[in-house]
């Protein structure tokens, strides 16, 4: 069904507009410049976008086709077509979120547990690992060949969601499409390099102060341990408030909890709340109940209340749960 849509976009070389969620990572952005450029080859008019803030970390930033993009607010308000890429639900779509009732066409393409189904034509997988999957399906369907710039977006995403193939959503046919994207002659282990394992020496210090005052709950659901920081800290640092991003994959290994958080205290006031799971606590649930959504093991939301109140909330939903 988005095959055929797509499809006939192509051939009537159709105004597109595509998009990833607010703050986009690395399989939101891998699936937009990867449809983007597909359709691109096939004749479609083609803006890729994400919505504000207009700026990309700079582990995304390299991207083939990242250079190409364009700030939601230099996209046509009623394209012929809108494409949803990695978006839970229409609130993560920011500024561009009226495009879904004012193209033409809406197209959601997702995978996340949480997803209510939104757009008027859906490819919504919530057992694909990542989005740049059912992406690939796509690019397969408009008859475009998957050469290295399209198999690094693809493969950038795809490293991302499974944690570099450890996360449980990793299947088979997950390393079959991996197996294609190196065949092409990627550089993997730059991409993986660029993606996971690079950071200023000022990203050291702040994981330390920040892993320093961490606090184990074990009593509260299946085990919590939780710490906080904010764009402010991260910038006494010298770093970006984007390297805040990858605090959760440290505290996550604690052997006594279930469930780590990491709150980010933005420029606004907010804090986004991650939370990732060893595998006990269904976080889809739990950050739905909480404003936002996600996968099982990987979940966000974000709150307006003080730090010890968003804590609070949160350990009342793991006793809940
Ligand atoms: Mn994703």
């Amino acid at each position: 069904m988005v095959a055929g849509v797509l499809n006939a976009a192509a051939e009537d070389h159709a105004t597109v507009v595509l998009a990833g969620h607010v703050q986009p990572d690395a399989d939101a952005l891998g699936s937009t410049l990867a449809l983007a450029e597909g359709l691109r080859r096939r004749g479609a008019r083609v803006l890729a976008t994400f919505p504000g803030p207009f700026t990309l970390p700079t582990s995304l930033g390299w991207l083939p086709g990242a250079e190409g993009l364009v700030p939601a607010s230099a996209v046509p308000s009623s394209p012929d077509l809108f494409v949803s890429l990695d978006a839970a639900s229409p609130g993560r779509l920011g500024e561009l979120a009226p495009l879904l009732d004012a193209a033409r066409t809406s197209v959601v393409v997702d995978h996340h547990a949480s997803n209510p189904g939104f757009g008027d034509v859906r490819l919504v997988d919530p057992t694909a690992p990542a989005t740049v999957v059912l992406v690939a399906d796509l690019l397969d369907g408009l008859g475009v060949a998957v050469d290295r710039p399209l198999a690094t977006c693809l493969y950038a995403g795809l490293a991302a969601d499974t944690g570099s193939f450890r996360f449980g959503n990793t299947r088979p046919d997950t390393h079959d499409l991996a197996a294609r994207l190196l065949a092409t002659g990627i550089d993997h282990s730059r991409i993986s390099q660029r993606l996971f394992d690079t950071a200023p020496f000022g990203w050291l210090g702040l994981l330390s102060v920040v892993t320093g005052r961490a606090v184990l709950e074990p009593e509260v659901g299946a085990g919590l341990v939780w710490t906080w920081s904010s764009t402010a800290e991260a910038a006494e640092h010298g770093l970006p408030g984007e390297q805040l991003e990858a605090l959760v994959d440290v505290v996550r290994a604690t052997q006594e909890a279930d469930v780590s958080c990491v709150l980010k205290g933005q420029d606004d006031g907010t804090w986004s709340v991650s939370l990732r799971s060893r595998g006990a606590t269904d976080l889809a649930r739990v950050a739905m109940a909480l404003g936002g959504g996600g996968h099982r093991a990987a979940a966000g939301y974000t709150s307006t209340f003080d730090r010890e109140a968003t804590i609070g909330a949160l350990r009342a939903e793991l006793s809940a749960g």
